[in-house]
């Protein structure tokens, strides 16, 4: 069913069914007043264009926030294209997709999500400029994936340091659930800071490496939200805080790459009645778009890109400090904090 409620003063939506191809995708270009809508572009196998839209209404939003809150001089935006990721691709079809963005005139610009990689996106990027997060060319800036990690791994400091009172997170536990792209790098640097690991994936090939690698702890995938853990570092899936599980997450810090953490608003409150202090997911994980909006900027500048990552600790800190004087959640503060500086920039306009 169409969630009206989705449609939070998006500037436009596209949508486009290209016969020939077969593409069928959603483009959301939700806020452009910090400037361009960027956000990644996902492939998923809808039911019907009503889910995609809803997805797409969600994350271009989601987008305008992370953006807002990472500094960036860009607004909010996400692409969606409806098909099997592993059986649906052609280079039609991506080429189609690219001149669907480039009809944009600069005001949607794209890059990887869920499904899309970084092939799939150097096709479109032959049909228009429009397109970001790739590895060849002058200003490409290669995987996100380690920057959306340092990102984190400075929130759980963040965090630590807010709720247990310690700069360090030597002998400190830390349960890490899917230790893919960036939960390895997260690994990493949790083990060099002293930190006990444990981990859980579907993948044993990736479990196996940072068992080996940083002498991680496998616990089983049933197990991981509930272990006794000082720091759950949720880097697999979306919606893992929820109805059923919100009750038997011991840790008092949660921390993490994945997207879409909480499964409804309301999940943000309920951690905070329970003393789970939560690290809003489109602030601490946004070390990744922040790599690619270097791309945007022209000439790839590592100093600006590490310099905006750092502050995602500050940024954090904010938060936490405003959610315990306001009496709210992290992530409504979040929410808040993002519509106030997409606003003022109205104001300036
Ligand atoms: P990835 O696919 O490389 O890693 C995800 C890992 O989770 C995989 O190893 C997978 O096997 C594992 N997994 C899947 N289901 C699981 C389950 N039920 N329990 C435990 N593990 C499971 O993805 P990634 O790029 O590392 O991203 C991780 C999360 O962070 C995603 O939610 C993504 O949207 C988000 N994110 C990533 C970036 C980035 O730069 N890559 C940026 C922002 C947000």
């Amino acid at each position: 069913m169409m969630d009206v409620n989705q449609f939070k003063g998006h500037e436009q939506v596209v949508y486009l069914h290209d016969k020939e191809t077969g593409l069928k995708a959603f483009i959301a270009v939700h806020d452009t007043t910090l400037g361009p809508a960027a956000g990644g572009c996902r492939m998923w196998n809808y039911d019907n264009e009503i889910d995609a839209l809803n997805d797409v209404l969600r994350l271009s939003r989601g987008m305008s926030h992370k953006n807002a809150i990472a500094g960036l001089k860009l607004g909010g935006g996400k692409a969606v294209i409806m098909g099997n990721s592993r059986t649906d691709k052609t280079e039609a079809l991506f080429r189609s997709f690219g001149r669907m963005i480039d009809r944009l005139d600069g005001k949607y610009i794209s890059a990887e999500d869920v499904g899309i990689s970084v092939e799939d996106m150097e096709i479109a990027a032959e049909e228009t400029q429009y397109v970001a997060g790739l590895t060849k060319g002058a200003h490409a800036s290669g995987d996100p994936s380690p920057f959306t990690a340092t990102g984190v791994f400075l929130g759980i400091k963040a965090a630590v340091k807010y709720k247990l009172g310690k700069e360090s997170l030597e002998g400190l536990t830390i349960a890490v659930q899917g230790v893919g792209h960036v939960g390895y790098y997260l690994c990493r640097h949790l083990h060099a800071a002293g930190a006990r690991l444990l981990v859980s994936d579907i993948n044993q090939d990736a479990l196996s490496r940072v068992q080996q690698e940083f002498g991680a702890e496998i616990i089983d995938l049933n197990m991981i939200l509930s272990v006794e853990a000082d720091v759950l570092s949720p880097c697999a899936l979306g919606a893992i805080i929820n109805d059923d599980t919100i009750d038997v997450i011991k840790a008092k810090i949660i921390a993490g790459a994945a997207n879409n953490q909480l499964a409804r608003d309301d999940h943000g409150q309920a951690l905070m009645d329970r003393g789970i202090l939560y690290a809003p997911d489109y602030v601490i994980n946004a070390g990744g778009i922040i790599n690619v909006a270097a791309e945007t900027r022209g000439a790839y500048d590592i100093n600006w890109v590490n310099a905006k990552v750092e502050n995602i600790y500050d940024s954090l800190m904010t938060i936490f400090g405003r959610s315990v004087a306001e009496n709210r959640s992290t992530s409504r503060i979040a929410d808040e904090w993002a519509h106030e500086i997409i606003q003022a920039a109205r104001a300036r306009k």
